[in-house]
């Protein structure tokens, strides 16, 4: 029988993590039992919000415990089932453990189409980051023809699907990311209309200003800090900001003090909203049911980096907080 691994929360993390939170370690083979499947994961996803789980505290989920495996979003396939759900073969999608071989309730489980698009973006592209970038953008940003759409974190996996479909909308989208070859990506290969690379500046003020010569109607914030300072002082009357991510604060230990936000909202009229992915659940299908039209109509396109190895499962998270990625972060494990 092969080996079984697992990867679990060795201790809590205190400001920017490193290896020394996880440990992998060998553990049980799984048993099946009646109404379950065994499934072995290919895919697994690395996502920031898992930062915020690593942590004690009050949340819309709850923490990871202290040397328990960690779960995250995962694309597995089925090696026996004893469910009517799912046969041996089938890939699937849930939230599962960071265990190469684990036990699954087809309940929590969703069949991922093999031949209609590769497995991978069922945790990318078609998954959870374009469903995040679908929702937010188009409930809350709402882009028209003809407006200014400014997406920060914009070559990662939730931004560069929100910035493409500001511009299905109509509307001119600006992003903003982390290196020369990001901003390269966004611009040349997803049609972005301008692009700033923030590290290149202590000062993005006068590149968003150039950008963004008419202002800005929708802001898509990922990322929070002193992008989201400078984005917001350029806001339009009107203006509307999905707040989807923070991930410049996840791991500061002293939050650092910004200029108050209340007074451009109200002066402009403005609309700040936050919102979780899971408030969309009933219409996830919806969702999912336009992004593979639009990725067939070549209208939405993704970038993938996948890193090979379950046991780099702790270095790819890590990877998040340095921008290694370009769109969505995985890694595959056989
Ligand atoms: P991602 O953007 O693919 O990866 C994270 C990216 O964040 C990195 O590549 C890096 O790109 C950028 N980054 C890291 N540290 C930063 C910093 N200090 N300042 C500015 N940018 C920084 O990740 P994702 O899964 O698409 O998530 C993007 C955001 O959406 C995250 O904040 C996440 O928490 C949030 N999210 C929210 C929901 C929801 O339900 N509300 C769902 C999914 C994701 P650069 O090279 O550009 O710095």
């Amino acid at each position: 029988m092969e080996k079984n691994k697992r990867i679990v929360l060795a201790k809590r993390p205190e400001g920017l993590p490193d290896e020394s939170i996880f440990r992998l370690e060998e553990c049980e083979f799984p048993r099946i039992s009646e109404g379950l499947v065994l499934v072995k994961g290919v895919y697994f996803s690395v996502d920031p919000y898992m930062r915020g789980r690593m942590i004690e505290r009050r949340s819309y989920i709850p923490p990871f415990s202290l040397n328990e495996t960690i779960s995250g979003g995962v694309v597995a396939e089925v090696i026996e089932s004893r469910s009517g759900t799912f046969q041996a073969g089938d890939y699937v999608t849930g939230m599962l453990p960071w265990q190469i071989y684990s036990l699954g309730d087809p309940r929590f489980l969703r069949k991922v189409d093999a031949k209609a698009a590769p497995v991978s973006t069922a945790l990318g592209v078609l998954g959870l980051t374009g469903l995040t970038a679908y929702f937010g953008m188009l409930d809350i940003g709402r882009p028209v023809p003809g407006e200014t759409a400014v997406v920060s974190g914009a070559a990662g996996a939730v931004g560069m699907v929100a910035g493409q479909i500001a511009r299905i909308r109509g509307s001119r989208a600006v992003g903003i990311a982390g290196s020369a070859a990001k901003v390269d990506y966004i611009l040349n290969e997803l049609g972005f209309d301008a692009a700033i690379d923030y590290k290149k500046t202590d000062d993005i003020g006068p590149d968003l200003d150039r950008a963004c010569p008419d202002g800005v109607d929708v802001y898509f914030d990922n990322v929070g800090g002193g992008i989201s300072d400078e984005v917001i002082q350029r806001i339009n009357d009107n203006a509307r900001i999905p707040l989807c991510g923070q991930i410049s604060l996840y791991n500061a230990t002293d939050v650092p003090m910004g200029p108050r936000l209340q007074p451009v909202l109200l002066t402009r009229s403005a609309l700040m909203q936050g919102f979780i992915i899971s408030n969309y659940a009933d219409r996830f299908q919806e969702g999912i049911g336009q992004l593979a039209a639009w990725m067939k109509e070549g209208r939405i396109k993704y970038a993938e980096t996948i890193i090979d190895g379950f046991e780099n499962l702790p270095r790819a998270f890590l990877g998040l907080f340095s921008g290694e990625n370009l769109g969505k972060l995985l890694v595959r494990a056989f």
